[in-house]
């Protein structure tokens, strides 16, 4: 266990109980707990732990590309790429960023309103 571990190092260990949808070699995808929308999937990294997008590195390029492919592949399987969806990657206070290991939301199933609205 690293000083960085979170609650979704638990969900990786199985130490928590998670609505598991995704799983490859470097990503997990599970169900948010507290969906803001229809389908609310979070795709996190397995193997390490970035805490905020603004920790990434250069040789963090094909990971944090390999997230967007997953959630892209989940969304294909699902259908939703028949009418659309959004990934959203929150990054520190201002954004609302509750969980420090780095995470794409992939949010479907519905038309999910205009995007840019400012403050809380
Ligand atoms: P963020 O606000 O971008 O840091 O997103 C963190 C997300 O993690 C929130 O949408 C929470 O609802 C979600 N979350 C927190 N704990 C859990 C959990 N145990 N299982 C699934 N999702 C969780």
């Amino acid at each position: 266990m690293s000083d960085n571990d979170t609650i979704f190092g638990k969900i990786i260990r199985r130490e928590i109980p998670a609505t598991i949808v995704y799983e490859d070699d470097e990503i997990l995808g599970f169900n948010d707990v507290s969906p803001q929308a229809p389908a609310h999937v979070l795709f996190i990294p397995k193997n390490t732990v970035i805490p905020t997008l603004d920790d990434a590195e250069p040789g963090d390029a094909a990971l944090l590309g390999r997230l967007m492919l997953a959630a892209a592949e989940y969304a294909r399987r699902q259908g939703f790429h028949q009418n659309g969806y959004r990934v959203v990657m929150n990054c520190r206070e201002d954004a609302g960023q509750t969980v420090f290991h780095l995470h794409l939301h992939l949010l479907a199933g519905a038309p999910l309103g205009h995007f840019g609205a400012i403050g809380r």
